[in-house]
C-alpha cells in the first residue's frame, strides 16, 4: 500500500490539475477492522477520522492489486509520485533526534537494487530530511484535524489538505 501524506497529495493534484473530487478518484481511505491487528506498515501511519472510522489515505489499486498510476510498467506521475516511491527502497525514522535509515525490499521484490549509482550518505540524508519533514508536518495536520473538526469525511480532509499552506507546492 503506497500510504500518502498532505504534501503528496497536494503534489499529485498540483501536476495533474486535479480537484479534491477528481484526487478521490486516486485514493482509497483504507480502514482497518476494529478486530484486526494494524498492519506493520501502517503502523507508524496516522489515522484520519472519516465518515468511515479512521482510515488511511493510499493511492488506490487497480483489481491486480497494482497501483492506479502504473502504467505499462511505468509510473504515469514520476515526477510528483509520492515520496515513500521517491525514497524506495529506503525507510527513514528519527530516534532521539537522530535520522535512521533502512532497506525496505528484499532484492525479489526490486529488481533495481544493487543496480545503478550508488546513493551517498548526503543524498540519503537529503531524501530522509525531506521524507521525515513532510510526514512530520501531516502529523501535525492530522491531529488537528482528528481533534478540531466537528464532522469527519474524507473528501473534506483533502479540501483541507489543497487549502493548507504547509503542503503547498
Ligand atoms: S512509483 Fe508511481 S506507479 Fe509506482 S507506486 Fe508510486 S505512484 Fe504508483
Amino acid at each position: 500500500m503506497v500510504t500518502v501524506n498532505g504534501r503528496d497529495i497536494a503534489r499529485l493534484a498540483y501536476a495533474l490539475g486535479l480537484s479534491a473530487n477528481q484526487m478521490m478518484r486516486a485514493l482509497d481511505f483504507y480502514v482497518v477492522p476494529e478486530d484486526e491487528t494494524i498492519p506493520m506498515g501502517l503502523q507508524d501511519t496516522p489515522s484520519v477520522l472519516t465518515e468511515r472510522g479512521p482510515a488511511y489515505p493510499a493511492l488506490k489499486k487497480l483489481e491486480d492489486d497494482s497501483c492506479v498510476f502504473l502504467k505499462d510498467n511505468l509510473c504515469m506521475v514520476h515526477p510528483a509520485r509520492p515520496g515513500v516511491c521517491r525514497s524506495f527502497p529506503f525507510v527513514f525514522e528519527r530516534s532521539d533526534g537522530d535520522m535512521k535509515w533502512g532497506l525496505h525490499a528484499l532484492v525479489e521484490i526490486c529488481s533495481g537494487m544493487g543496480k545503478g549509482d550508488p546513493v551517498t550518505k548526503e543524498e540519503l540524508g537529503v531524501i530522509g530530511s525531506a521524507f521525515l519533514e513532510e510526514w512530520r508536518l501531516y502529523r501535525e495536520f492530522v491531529d488537528e484535524w482528528n481533534i478540531e473538526r466537528v464532522t469527519h469525511s474524507a473528501i473534506d480532509f483533502i479540501r483541507a489538505i489543497l487549502e493548507d499552506p504547509r503542503f503547498s507546492v
